[in-house]
């Protein structure tokens, strides 16, 4: 079997706006072909680290990285030109809202083919074709009539279908995918997420599945990296992170769903609140909540810590020298 690429890399990337330090030291490796997750709670710095990733974040945004590496370039000194030309044509996203992703005033085919004319230098008339084709891959009945129909004519699941099919259109190496099933019910949802799926093992398109929902997480991705408060806590295979999760935090995660094959909207609340992030946080952010805090937690930050094979947690409880010593 090929060996997986890695397609996209970052490190110790870091993120400021408003005065708060929201994405910290974090590293992300995707792979072509493969799904990483990225969970968390609202406001861990989720999306942030995902618009940071198409450079969409808004002017006042500080941000820094070691490196990002895509397809084996380097983007850190991309140009706003070389960013426009990327995205679209090799690295694109789907938002939340299906609603406010396309232009109300045009219709729905007519957006799809744009993008095709504009980044895949295809004519008119061929990029109508290819929007009707891209309707009808995603499922979408009739798909040369609901080309023709304006947005709000769609009904949610079949807007995302389209939102989808102007964010694949001229087949991305990555797509990033924020909560793109959280507004759709629950079977349009799964048909969202096969697709999502089926165009990964296809197109060998590596996917950022960013998403609070670990019913989500388990049923579509291979890697798994959870957030909180800007920092990755615990990254790794999905079967490791899901069977023994390694952080309390994930652990609160995991204990927060009674079943995990249950569809929820929301995750149920873990005690307390995350740190304010205008403040330097001298430990783990999470040691306020966290039912296992040390002395050491609070004083300083614990170091990313091999647990198992293919699974890493920034948790002082992993500390070699703890486990001697106890
Ligand atoms: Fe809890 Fe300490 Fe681990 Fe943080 S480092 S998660 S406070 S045990």
């Amino acid at each position: 079997m090929k060996a997986p690429e890695s397609l996209l890399s970052v490190r110790d990337l870091n993120i400021s706006l408003g005065g708060q330090h929201l994405v910290r030291s974090v590293d992300l490796d995707i792979e072509a072909g493969q799904c990483l997750a990225l969970v968390g709670e609202s406001g861990s710095g989720k999306s942030l680290t995902a618009l940071s990733l198409m450079r969409l974040l808004p002017r006042s945004a500080k941000i820094s990285q070691q490196y990002i590496l895509f397809e084996g370039q380097s983007l850190a000194a991309y140009s706003e030109a070389q960013w426009r030309q990327l995205r679209a044509r090799r690295i694109a996203m789907i938002f939340q809202n299906p609603m406010t992703a396309m232009n109300p005033t045009m219709r729905v085919g007519q957006q799809i083919a744009e993008v095709l004319c504009l980044h895949a230098g295809v004519s008119r008339r061929e990029a109508n074709r290819q929007a009707v084709a891209l309707l009808e891959r995603l499922g979408i009945v009739n798909a040369a009539q609901k080309a023709r129909q304006y947005p709000f004519e769609m009904s949610g699941g079949m807007l995302q279908r389209a939102v989808i099919a102007m964010a694949i259109a001229c087949k991305p190496a990555l797509l990033i995918a924020d909560e793109p099933t959280t507004a759709l019910d629950a079977t349009v949802q799964a048909e969202v997420l096969v697709l999502l799926r089926e165009l990964c093992n296809e197109q060998n398109m590596g996917l950022l599945l960013i998403t609070h929902d670990l019913g989500v997480v388990r049923r579509m991705a291979q890697k798994v990296a959870v957030m909180y408060a800007g920092k990755l806590v615990e990254t790794g295979a999905i079967s490791r992170v899901f069977n023994t999760p390694a952080h309390p935090y994930t652990q609160a995660l995991k204990q927060a769903m009674p079943s995990l094959t249950e569809q929820r909207d929301s995750l149920m609340a873990i005690p307390g609140t995350p740190p304010d992030l205008s403040k330097p946080i001298a430990g783990c952010a999470f040691a306020a909540r966290c039912p296992q805090a040390m002395n050491v937690c609070a004083r300083q930050q614990p170091a990313d810590y091999l647990t198992a094979p293919e699974q890493h947690a920034k948790c002082w409880l992993w500390d070699p020298a703890r486990t001697k010593a106890s």
